[in-house]
This record gives C-alpha cells, structure tokens and sequence, in this order.
C-alpha cells in the first residue's frame, strides 16, 4: 500500500474553558493531516497550535514533506520515519518540521491499524485495553478559590481519581492556599498534579515542592524555564515527590539526555512533538529500561492507543478540546478510558464539524 497524497486542514477551535497558563490561550487549532492510498484507505494525525498564531508556517512545514511522503510503502514504517527525519535534519529537528514530522507518522500508523484490521493499541503492544485518565482541562491560574473547589469536586462526582491544576507566577502563599482548597474539596483519595508550565528557579521549585509533600501532591510538572535535564535533575533529587515533564522535547535523544541525568521520576512525551508514534514508543521502551512510568500529554483521542500498548504506560492526559470533531469521542468512564475495538484509531471525522471550525 502506497500514499498518493496528503491534504491537511487547519481549524480554528474557541474554547470552551480559556485559560491562563503562562500564556492567555482562547482558541485551539488542530490541523488535520489526511493521508490517501491507493488501496483506497484513509489514515488521520493532528498537528497543532494555539491562538490562530504560526499557522501557516506548521501547514508550509507539512507541505514541504509531501515529496517526502508521497509514494512510501505504509508498512516500512522505520524507513517511513527516517526519511522523514532525514528530510528535517537541516533545520535541527525541533519546532514545527517536527510536529509535521509527528502528524504525518500518527497517520501512517492509523493507517496500518486499519489495513491490519486492529486498533493501534493492539498493533503496538495490546498490553490493555482500559488506561487511567486524569483531568486536565479545568483549574487553570484564571479560576477563582470559588471555582476551583467547585470545579474540583464535579471531578470527582464524574469519576475522576486524579486531576491537574496550575501554579506559577502567583506568590508562594497564594499558590498553596489554591492548593489546600482543591485538596479540601477532593479529599485524600484522589491524586493531584500540578503543572507550572516552566515558571520556577530551581530554589523556588524545590522550597514548593517540600511544601506541596504535606498535600500528597502526586507530581509536579515542568517546574523549570531550563531545557537542560542537568537542571531538572537538581530538583528532582532534592524531592520525594516525583518531578514529570518532557513534553517539549524531541525525539528519543532529548529523552536519552534526560534518562542519563536522572532527571524525571515520570516522562511526558508528546506525541506531536516527540516524532509521532515512531518516536513515542521508542521513548517509552527507553524509560522501562531504568523501570521509569511513561504519561501522555493532550490529544488523548490518540495517545490512550499508545498509553494501553505498553507495559509501563502510567496515564493519560484527559483535555476534550475538540472531541466534537470525532464521530463517535474516545468514551471515557469512572476515570478511564477504553480502547475502542475498532482499525487505527478508531476516529471518523465529523465533516460538519470539519467544516464549520475550518480556517479561512
Ligand atoms: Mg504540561
């Protein structure tokens, strides 16, 4: 089976829930990447940015690698990635050459589900077919203490057993009073996470996460305005509570770098950004070879396929941003989410939908 083509489709999502986290984000855009064979079957990938900004460049970086793409055998899928790699070398492979890179390598892997007649999840490992899922789309820095409580416990009358809330530029005391409030209104069975979205020095981060211990807080994500695993490595060692991040980095060599120094207690490979599927799993056989728990970050319509396929998959990041778009969303109940038994990824586009977000 052979592409003919590739078409892609950006689109323009208001959300539901804008929030602050760093930056002000108020619109989503997934673009839609469509690969064609000439056996007649349809494989789907998501690219993606925020706030209608750099559109263009992701879609010209998704062009540029039709001559690439075009033509290649879908089931020699390391020769499929590494002449997409290849073809993106020249630009240090990061950014948006890769998440081109990503979206096309997620397509040609629905692809393959679909001609095997398996869902992605079996193709890649099959270890279950039900993942944990935690909340991830509510309790931004933007939420009042009202709402946040509010919110917090809706959670947990939905059947969520873990859920992530933001901290950042707030004060110390501001930013533990919006945790003590959350842990008030969830109680002390379910997991809270906390993302920072890079906002802390290195002192600042491990002083909070001392103080965030007495909340049983359950991990503390991307903590530090530094890449450099050397970095994360000081305050993942410096605190019992587990330090996740990762979900900036590329490929299997940013994540060597972080397994040599230590620097993670959790990886967050981002499947867009990462190299796609490809790239994902080699992440994850990477991390179980230092005993190391892999988690999802966004897009759980697809990455819950990659989270079930492997042994040391530990959860997946529930954000139903654009869930609408699918035929029939990825179910997700008590908490988890079940694998559909359906080819690929089991996603049909809704093409009203498609039609009415798409970018002018
Ligand atoms: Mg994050």
């Amino acid at each position: 089976m052979k592409i003919t083509n590739i078409v892609s489709t950006p689109l323009s999502i208001p959300l539901k829930w804008p929030f602050i986290s760093g930056i002000v984000v108020n619109r989503a855009n997934p673009v839609i990447v469509q690969l064609f064979t000439d056996e007649g079957l349809e494989g789907i990938g998501l690219a993606f940015t925020w706030n209608d900004q750099r559109v263009k460049s992701l879609l010209a970086c998704i062009d540029d690698l039709k001559p690439t793409i075009v033509g290649q055998d879908v089931f020699r899928w390391a020769e499929a990635w590494q002449k997409l790699w290849q073809d993106t070398r020249w630009m240090g492979h990061q950014g948006y050459p890769v998440y081109a890179l990503s979206a096309i390598d997620t397509a040609l892997w629905d692809l393959r589900g679909k001609a095997a007649g398996l869902p992605v999840a079996r193709l890649l490992g099959g270890y279950r077919d039900e993942v944990p899922a935690y909340a991830s789309h509510l309790l931004f820095l933007n939420w009042s203490i009202d709402q946040l409580q509010k919110d917090a416990a809706a959670l947990v009358a939905q059947g969520f057993r873990a859920m992530k809330m933001n901290m950042g530029d707030n004060p110390p005391g501001v930013d533990l009073e919006r945790l003590r409030v959350v842990r008030e209104a969830v109680g002390d069975d379910i997991d809270i996470l906390v993302d920072v979205n890079w906002a802390w020095t290195v002192p600042h981060a491990i002083q909070m996460g001392r103080e965030m211990e007495k909340y049983h807080v359950y991990w503390l994500e991307d903590p530090l305005p530094s890449n450099d695993p050397a970095d994360w490595a000081l305050v993942a060692s410096a605190l019992d509570l587990k330090i996740a991040g990762g979900e900036t980095l590329t490929s299997k060599y940013d994540f060597r770098r972080v397994i040599e120094h230590k620097a993670l207690d959790v990886l967050m490979p981002d499947l867009q950004r990462v190299g796609g599927v490809t790239e994902w799993m080699k992440v994850a056989t990477m991390a179980q070879a230092w005993d190391l728990p892999v988690a999802s970050h966004v897009f759980h319509e697809f990455s819950a396929h990659l989270v079930a396929a492997i042994p040391n998959g530990l959860t997946v990041e529930y954000m139903p941003w654009w869930d609408f778009l699918y035929q029939e969303p990825l179910p997700i109940k008590n908490g988890y989410i079940r694998i559909p038994d359906k080819p690929g990824f089991g996603l049909e586009l809704n093409p009203e939908m498609v039609k009415k977000y798409a970018m002018k």
